[in-house]
């Protein structure tokens, strides 16, 4: 009989599988539909030999040096700091807004910060209680870059506009009055050496573990004897839709290798205005992988589709709680991850639940999932940039002041302003 029936091999459950296998010698069944493991992080070598992400660009960007100790057990590290251009007006400008951003959309010579701000502010619309997402970046940037830089990105991210979502997925879209052009802040930015597979390859290879993919777990539910359960896919579908379905916001992915070099002049390129698709990106500007030729990623938002991004209306959230009035009273079973707490958590905050959900489950000290990319005033000197075969290393900031305090990581938490976490993250 194993201990732990883990339902879902992403971070949630391969996480919890690894620390209740190795620190608490409990024997592990984790499974998964999909016909691999790492859920949505899972990357692999394409037919040309590079590197890419099946389910979209992930990077990895943290605070919590718990987390980043804890998966360095598993992976070396390369550095890697996230650069976005969003195409406008025919210019590729940096995302989040900067002083780089207003100078070249404005043909401007803004020197300073506070010349920056005193600009914003006389765009900006003063707005008394921002309701809505859209009076969030009016009454910062005012309506234009509204119109340019979010409108038209939040509506093919979400198919609804800004006005008509919560104030809270544009409350924390960062604006900055500095040069800084990076797109997360975080202390620890850093891609897995060899990719994120590889790391959950290691993390999963204890002895106490088994692992069967292909596998939905209502197979074998009844069929194989465990003592409790871990669950990490969608809530809703556990309890058989009882209340009706969760809704969520869907990508359809485009890959494709062209026959040259590089094809963006960063890797993710956003499209708030034109095309279908939210952006585009470059993998082996990711990864650090030399080749010859190149793959990249469009995508596509739809409706339908597998579950990716909460959708951030209070009604969606009534109708959570009542799955999770649920899930509290289903005694032997634990809920965690994105799907399981219909959160749009990123990797290191479902990495943090998971390893608080261990702590809890073997009786010691809760630990709390890390903030949404506290704000850090940090620059770096620089990513270093490394091949693939080369040295781990960590990327690790110094701390300097001069940066504005915003925080892209929230937004593409938010999936607003473009950007991966954004288009993502919706929350996301
Ligand atoms: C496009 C996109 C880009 C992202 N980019 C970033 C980024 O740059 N940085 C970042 O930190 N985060 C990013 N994220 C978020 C990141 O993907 C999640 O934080 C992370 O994958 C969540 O892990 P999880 O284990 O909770 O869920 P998942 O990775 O989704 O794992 C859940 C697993 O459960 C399985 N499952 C579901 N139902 C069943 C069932 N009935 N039976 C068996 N198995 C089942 C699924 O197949 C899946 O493999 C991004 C997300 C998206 C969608």
């Amino acid at each position: 009989m194993f201990d732990y029936l883990i339902v879902g091999a992403g971070f949630a459950g391969s996480v919890l599988a690894e620390r209740l296998a190795s620190q608490a010698n409990k024997k592990v069944l984790i499974i998964d539909k999909r016909n691999h493991i790492a859920g949505n992080a899972y990357d692999h070598y394409n037919d040309d030999g590079i590197l890419v992400h099946k389910y979209g660009p992930h990077i990895f960007h943290t605070n919590a040096e718990r987390i980043f100790e804890y998966l360095s057990q598993f992976t070396d590290w390369r550095p890697y700091e996230h650069r976005v251009l969003a195409e406008v007006d025919g210019q590729l400008l940096p995302i989040p807004i900067n002083r780089t951003t207003v100078n070249k959309l404005y043909n401007l010579d803004l020197q300073t910060d506070e010349e920056c701000e005193a600009f914003l502010a006389s765009r900006a619309e003063p707005i008394e209680h921002c309701r809505t997402s859209e009076d969030v970046v009016v009454s910062k940037v005012g309506r234009e870059l509204y119109e340019k830089f979010f409108r038209g990105y939040t509506r093919k991210q979400w198919g609804l506009d800004p006005s008509e979502l919560d104030a809270q997925v544009t409350a924390r879209v960062p604006t900055r009055t500095n040069t800084d052009d990076r797109y997360f802040t975080d202390t620890f930015q850093a891609m897995p050496l060899h990719g994120y597979t590889r790391m959950f390859e290691k993390m999963l290879s204890h002895p106490n573990i088994k692992i069967m993919l292909s596998t939905d777990w209502r197979e074998i539910k009844n069929v194989i004897p465990y003592k409790e359960m871990i669950f990490t896919g969608p809530v809703d579908e556990f309890f058989d839709f009882r209340y009706g379905k969760l809704p969520y916001r869907s990508l359809e992915f485009k890959h494709e290798t062209l026959d040259q070099e590089q094809a963006l002049p960063v890797a993710v390129v956003n499209y708030p205005n034109e095309h279908a698709y939210t952006r585009i990106t470059e993998f082996k500007q990711l990864t650090g992988q030399e080749h010859t030729k190149t793959s990249v990623v469009y995508e596509f938002p739809q409706a339908e589709g597998d579950p990716y991004y909460p959708i951030p209306k209070p009604e969606c959230t009534t109708l959570y709680n009542q799955y999770k009035a649920l899930a509290d009273a289903t005694p032997g079973v634990h809920f965690v991850g994105r799907l399981a707490t219909y959160k749009y958590y990123n990797m290191d905050q479902v990495v943090g639940q998971a390893l608080a959900t261990f702590d809890k489950i073997i009786g010691t000290k809760k630990v709390s999932v890390p903030e949404k990319a506290a704000v850090s005033p940090t620059r770096t000197g620089g990513a270093t940039r490394i091949a693939v075969s080369g040295p781990a290393m960590v990327a690790k900031n110094p701390a300097t002041p001069g940066a504005s305090g915003t925080n892209a990581a929230s937004a593409a938490s938010n999936g607003i302003s473009g950007g991966t976490g954004s288009l993502k993250t919706p929350a996301p």
